[in-house]
């Protein structure tokens, strides 16, 4: 939806293909940070030295399911290789790159739309319960300091004095200063659509099976059986890219992350910002629907059953987070788009310059969907985008 908005702002006409309403995949249910801090991947190499307790263990933040990771070797592997830490600091410097233009990206969209309301200007927080845990962050927090983020560590009093509700034991904070969340992404995504209809965009209601570049123009062919031609296709289905045939997506290893939400709608812990409980892999946001718990990573099939244990373990940590919390009134499972770089892919594909890709957004596709259209429409219009991001190309995985 970003890219459509962006395309209009750039003059151009657009179409969008999806046979679902509009926020509803996976931006249906995000931890709703602008998580313009989040430069530090999950590949790390303390995910190598836990690979055990990964396979094995319910209360892990990350979990693996053993099947999955056999039949996805490659994608396990390049993921594994890309733990060590001279990769982390390549991907966290690629990330952060991007990261410094997210806001540039968004706030022209949320001008556009009016949804100034749904914002909250209010610096997140992650919180360490261990000193074993905040020394183990070590890396990833210099190599945020590296990357120019504003950030201020804080002891326990001051989290607790920021906020009181929080229960668990705590060791040390981080406050990122400047950054803010969205109180109702769906919402949000919702006025971009109403914007996107107001500006002359068109909407058809059916999935892309696949798409045939020619000389001219890439002709799109649809779930309902119809065709449509465009000069221009832009590849935008989140983890689900690579249903689409005809794309060059199906050659690269695009995988999944599954992340969890449960949501309370009734609650009385007070909480003014989203706060990461880093040992526990999850946020906790004041949202408008409630109190929302989200996160932890779960390496398993796109259409594997939703997975109650995962469930059963963000209900738990909540009320470690806040103490008794009656019971959520709703679940939710949803599919970060992940390369096994952490890297999304944006730019053009190698079966023709007339596909661009945009997915892999991984945890930051919320942050990153403004600044990811701006690019897109840049690169459709033949334009040089401000930023370089020849190395976020699908080709550097053909190459590698
Ligand atoms: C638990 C959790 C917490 C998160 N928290 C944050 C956060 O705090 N901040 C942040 O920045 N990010 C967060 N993320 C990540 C973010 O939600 C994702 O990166 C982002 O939603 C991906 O957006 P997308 O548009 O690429 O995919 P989606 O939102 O999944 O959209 C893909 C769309 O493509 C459509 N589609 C599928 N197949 C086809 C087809 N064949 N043809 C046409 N259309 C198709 C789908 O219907 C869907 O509408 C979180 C993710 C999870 C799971």
């Amino acid at each position: 939806m970003s890219t459509a908005l962006w395309a209009q702002r750039r003059g151009l006409r657009v179409v969008i293909c999806d046979p679902n309403p509009a926020g509803s995949g996976t931006t249906f249910g995000p931890a709703c940070t602008i998580a313009t801090y989040a430069c530090v991947p999950i590949n790390s190499p303390s995910v190598i030295t836990s690979l055990p307790s990964l396979l094995f263990s319910k209360d892990s933040p990350l979990i693996l399911n053993y099947w999955h990771a056999i039949k996805n070797s490659r994608w396990m592997l390049s993921f594994l290789a890309n733990c060590r830490s001279s990769r982390v600091d390549a991907i966290g410097s690629g990330l952060g790159a991007l990261l410094g233009h997210a806001n540039a990206g968004l706030d022209p969209l949320i001008a556009d739309i009016e949804a100034e309301d749904l914002m909250v200007n209010e610096d997140c927080l992650y919180v360490w319960s261990t000193q074993k845990g905040f020394e183990g962050a070590a890396q990833g927090n210099d190599l945020r300091r590296r990357q120019g983020v504003a950030m201020q560590e804080v002891g326990p009093a001051e989290v607790r004095a920021l906020e009181p509700a929080l229960q668990m034991p705590i060791y040390r904070g981080l406050r990122f200063q400047g950054t803010r969340f969205v109180l109702h992404p769906q919402k949000l995504v919702e006025r971009m659509q109403r914007q996107f209809v107001k500006n002359g965009g068109a909407t058809i209601t059916a999935a892309v099976q696949s798409v045939d570049p020619g000389s001219t123009g890439v002709t799109v062919k649809l779930g309902d059986g119809s065709t449509l031609t465009a000069g221009h296709f832009v590849v935008a289905a989140g983890a689900h890219s690579k249903s689409i045939k005809g794309a060059g997506v199906e050659v690269l290893p695009l995988g999944v992350e599954r992340g969890y939400n449960v949501t309370y709608a009734n609650h009385r812990a007070k909480l003014t910002r989203p706060v990461g409980w880093a040992e526990a892999g999850f946020y906790a946001t004041p949202m408008e629907l409630g109190l929302r718990i989200a996160g932890t990573v779960e390496l398993d099939n796109l259409n594997a059953p939703p997975n109650p244990d995962r469930l059963a373990y963000l209900r738990r940590r909540a009320t470690q987070m806040f103490g008794y919390l009656d019971g959520p009134s709703d679940e939710w499972l949803g599919y970060r788009p992940t390369m096994p770089d952490a890297l999304p892919v944006i730019g053009p594909s190698h079966v023709s310059g007339r596909i661009i890709h945009a997915f892999g957004h991984q945890h930051i596709g919320l942050t990153l969907g403004g600044i990811t259209g701006q690019i897109v429409s840049d690169m459709v219009r033949g334009q040089q985008p401000q930023l370089d991001v020849s190395a976020l190309s699908g080709s550097r995985f053909r190459s590698a």
